[in-house]
């Protein structure tokens, strides 16, 4: 499950993420991290069975948690197959097959909405996982 974290770095150079992989023991996969002087987010991936602890644990660091529930989805009625998604996605989400037809692994997604913006045919939009 994915967790947007944030927090602030007016006190310090704190390494939060470090702190929580050594105080909890779950082992945290840092999909995206923006940070600079005064504040620090990271988008991560845990175990769904740690969420518990990890949010307790980032709470107690003083740290803000969004749990994200959302997903990218693909209307294919929509899609042109033209491949701009392809481009300006980082995580390699988009692939062609072999008969050129966009296909998506979601799994990889962090959720930053680049593809949403640069669709010519709105095809790509967010929606709930639940
Ligand atoms: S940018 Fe939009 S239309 Fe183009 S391949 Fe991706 S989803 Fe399809
Ligand atoms: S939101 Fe779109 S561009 Fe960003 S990682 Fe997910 S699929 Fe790729």
């Amino acid at each position: 499950m994915k967790l947007l974290v944030t927090y602030s770095r007016r006190e310090g150079k704190k390494p939060i993420i470090a702190q929580i992989v050594r105080d909890t023991g779950v082992l945290v996969n840092v999909e995206r991290a923006l940070i600079d002087s005064s504040e620090g987010e990271a988008l991560i991936d845990i175990p769904d069975d740690s969420c518990r602890i990890v949010r307790d644990k980032l709470a107690d660091l003083g740290a803000t948690v969004r749990l994200l529930e959302e997903e990218i989805s693909l209307d294919e009625s929509e899609c042109v197959d033209c491949g701009a998604c392809i481009s300006i996605c980082l995580q390699e989400v988009f692939t062609f097959d072999t008969e050129s037809k966009l296909r998506m692994d979601a799994e990889k997604c962090v959720l930053c909405g680049r593809c949403i913006e640069i669709c010519p045919h709105k095809a790509l939009s967010r929606k709930s996982e639940t």
